[in-house]
């Protein structure tokens, strides 16, 4: 038996041989693709390494009864099997057969006067299993790779070293939640010659942040490809037209410094010379060149590719190719394409910000005040300066919602995404400028509003996504956000791993009474049941999964229309004014009956329900919260999840001293922390476009946090809107967060765009 293969005899049904990533080599390498030669250690090799040395039966002891969500028994038992392969040499035989082949590999030039004698070249040894890479498996790329490697002696050290990373903790892990057999899974070892890459990058050929179907997209550095993947440096960006390889996008950034493998075969980071640093680093030619290389890995597959190459000495190497399983053709094109239907129609009256997109046709209601509000009818358009939570069952019936007032992060905006209600928000003047009864169309994905009645394709109207890719496997927790109990089934339905914040003030908003009210009536226990009806609902729909319920945020200009309302002091600025935690404990009662609520529904069984302080700045804030919970008897950490949002400056300075006074985990509230960080009022339209939660200032705010909870296994989330931001959730899967909540709509979007983060950090790990 030969326990190797050559990339000229395998193509893509050998993945029982050489794994996902072997097989996809071979294939492509036999369809005429430039990828570096080299062969496949055979997955046999493997078993019959296993077999011989008889390590199989001790392998398989150690996995007998793994409990893989104890961490720590998982960790262990992972690095015992994997000591047990590192110190089990491979049998003499096979040693040879991959020594002789790798020699070969050294013969195998470009140049046929080169054709003399083997010598030793630099491979990477990559591992490859057989259950990996697979379409259906997209989170597979636990396993190893080693670059630079040269010498026999080493090629067959890191063989060893592939085959013991089929035991990776991430990897058993994987295997148990997606009910692959252990022993089913083989592993091949891809030794595989290095391209020394003077230019290198990837390519999607699809554009994974639109999810385009028609462009490919190529990112580009000096050097090797592994900057671009560790984030050190900012790629050059092309988008090509995938129909014509015409090019659309040409992003030049700035590359100081590259990573190049020197004689060693070490990689050293070098200064890219002056003259270079701002010029495109492939040339237009090779852009489609790469275009049309991807164009015809993608039709081969027919799926789209998400492909590593490399240029040295302008010849175009693809490196590896593999299935965008995170990629999801769009159901619905949201271009907010509509057409006039009469003569006189289709002038655009108004723009402002998209909130939620959609587009919706209908009759404008003016709301001027809250005793107005029974006017809207179901499928009116709701125009108002801005919404408050006790419109909310009025905004429930409305088609669309158009504000003067307000940013991505206020009211109207969460509140309309939630309901899958087209909005736009910040027009300055809407009220002024559509007229009761007016009939408009409202193209809330392009942010305008058309005079008239217009044809809206089908699709526009569709308000919900029904379906969610629930099986994919993320390392990092994906939950939602969850306002509205009525939608509680519908969030669940998107399979997330939880609510990371119920925000309590739009159930009280329904409820018609202002939190204050029930205390001075001596109604508390009706307060109570408010809440345990609204939070109930929610704790139902997600039974075993973490809800995190935020005590009452209530601004003291945002809930005067509620009764008992008009008494609430006048402040000169309520966003930094009387509310949150600083009230609560001013009004300690209203704290205890919301703790009083969640420790009922405790009670009855919802002990999935935890509790999470607002807009914290001191430490004994949090001790007398925790005081309070103890005395209506719940231990806070112990018995009930009880962690503080970070959203205010001061919590992220004060982190330290929080998490030794005891919490089970923070979640950012980027919404007021960026607000606050930045002194940008959240709501003022006019200045909107500087509101961004990737500033620095609250990214190092963020880091210092997870770090510092790092230290103290202390749980760290996002409930802000940032949470439904890919880039934010990339920031922070880097960073190691815990768990990400978002927005119903977007949920399925920020599960791909982690799993794909947690995949590339595995490689770059490797
Ligand atoms: C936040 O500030 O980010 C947050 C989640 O709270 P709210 O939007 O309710 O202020
Ligand atoms: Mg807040």
């Amino acid at each position: 038996m030969s326990y190797v293969a050559w990339f000229k005899d395998l193509s893509k049904d050998s993945i029982a041989i050489a794994g996902g990533k072997g097989s996809n080599l071979g294939e492509m390498f036999n369809k005429g693709i430039n990828v570096p030669n080299g062969f496949s250690v055979t997955a046999q090799a493997y078993a019959e390494y296993i077999e011989t040395t008889q390590i199989k039966s001790q392998i398989e002891q150690f996995l007998q009864g793994i409990d893989i969500d104890n961490t720590e028994q998982l960790q262990h038992t992972a690095q015992q099997i994997q000591q047990l392969i590192i110190s089990t040499p491979i049998p003499e035989n096979i040693v040879e057969e991959i020594e002789d082949n790798y020699e070969l590999l050294g013969a195998d030039k470009d140049q046929a006067h080169e054709l003399v004698e083997g010598t030793e070249v630099f491979v990477a040894v990559r591992s490859s299993a057989t259950a990996e890479d697979l379409p259906e498996a997209s989170f597979a790329g636990q396993q190893a790779t080693y670059l630079n490697i040269k010498g026999k002696d080493n090629v067959v050290v890191a063989v060893l070293a592939c085959w013991a990373s089929l035991f990776t903790a991430r990897a058993i892990y994987y295997r148990e939640k997606n009910k692959f057999d252990h022993s089913k899974v083989l592993i091949s070892a891809i030794v595989q010659k290095m391209v020394n890459s003077d230019r290198s990058g990837i390519m999607f050929t699809v554009n994974p942040a639109t999810n385009v179907e028609n462009e490919i997209v190529i990112e580009a550095v000096y050097g090797l490809g592994e900057m671009i993947v560790s984030g050190q440096v900012n790629p050059n960006l092309y988008i090509i037209d995938k129909k014509t390889r015409e090019i659309k996008k040409i992003e030049v950034k700035k590359q100081e410094v590259g990573l190049f493998r020197n004689e060693q075969g070490e990689n050293e980071k070098q200064d890219i010379p002056k003259e270079d640093q701002t010029t495109q680093v492939v040339t237009d030619a090779q852009i489609k060149d790469l275009a049309r290389i991807g164009k015809k890995i993608e039709e081969h597959y027919g799926m789209p590719q998400d492909i590593e190459w490399a240029i040295e000495n302008n010849n175009i190497f693809i490196v590896q190719s593999r299935a965008v399983t995170t990629f999801k053709p769009k159901k619905v094109e949201t271009t907010g394409e509509v057409k006039p239907v009469n003569e006189g129609h289709g002038e655009i009256i108004l723009k402002g910000e998209t909130a939620s997109k959609g587009v919706y046709a209908g009759k404008v209601k003016v709301i001027k005040n809250a005793s107005e509000l029974n006017k809207i009818e179901n499928g009116d358009i709701l125009v108002t300066t801005m919404t408050t939570p006790d419109m909310v069952p009025a905004m429930q019936k409305a088609g669309a919602i158009v504000t003067n007032e307000g940013g991505m992060t206020c009211h109207a905006a969460i509140v309309s995404r939630e309901m899958g209600t087209p909005c736009i928000v910040g027009t300055e003047n809407a009220t002024d400028v559509l007229k009761d009864g007016q009939e408009v169309t409202v193209n809330a994905t392009q942010g305008v509003v058309f005079r008239g009645i217009m044809e809206v394709p089908k699709e526009e109207t569709v308000k919900h996504e029904e379906h969610y890719d629930t099986d994919i496997i993320t390392a990092t927790e994906i939950k939602v956000i969850l306002d509205l109990p009525d939608l509680a089934e519908h969030a669940a339905a998107t399979g997330a791993d939880g609510v990371g914040l119920v925000r309590i003030e739009i159930m009280i908003a329904n409820g018609g009474i202002h939190p204050a009210e029930y205390l001075r009536q001596g109604k508390v226990q009706s307060y109570i049941d408010l809440l345990k009806e609204g939070i109930g609902k929610i704790a139902t729909a997600f039974a075993h999964k973490p809800v995190w319920v935020r005590c009452s945020d209530m601004r003291t200009d945002e809930y005067r229309n509620l009764q008992g309302g008009d008494q609430e002091p006048k402040e000169t600025d309520p966003m930094i004014g009387w509310h949150a935690i600083r009230r609560l404990l001013d009004e300690p009662e209203l704290l205890k009956a919301e703790f009083q609520a969640v420790k009922e529904l405790h009670d009855d069984g919802h002990d999935n329900v935890g509790i999470m302080l607002p807009f914290v700045i001191n430490v004994d804030e949090l001790t007398k919260a925790k005081d309070i919970m103890r005395s209506i008897g719940l231990e806070p950490c112990k018995d009930i999840d009880f962690g503080v949002m970070i959203e205010t400056p001061a919590s992220c300075w004060i982190i330290d001293e929080l998490c030794k006074e005891g919490i089970s985990f923070v979640s950012f509230g980027t919404n007021d922390l960026t607000q606050l960080t930045l002194g940008l009022d959240r709501n003022n339209q006019r200045i909107a476009k500087l509101f961004d939660e990737m500033h620095p200032a609250v990214l190092g705010e963020i880091t210092k946090v997870i770090e510092t909870c790092k230290r103290h296994n202390v749980k760290t989330s996002i409930c802000g809107q940032a949470g439904s931001r890919p880039e934010m959730a990339e920031f922070l899967v880097r960073l190691g967060v815990d768990s990400i909540s978002s927005n119903v709509d977007v949920v399925d979007e920020i599960r791909h765009t982690v799993a794909q983060m947690e995949k590339k950090l595995l490689l770059e790990k490797n």
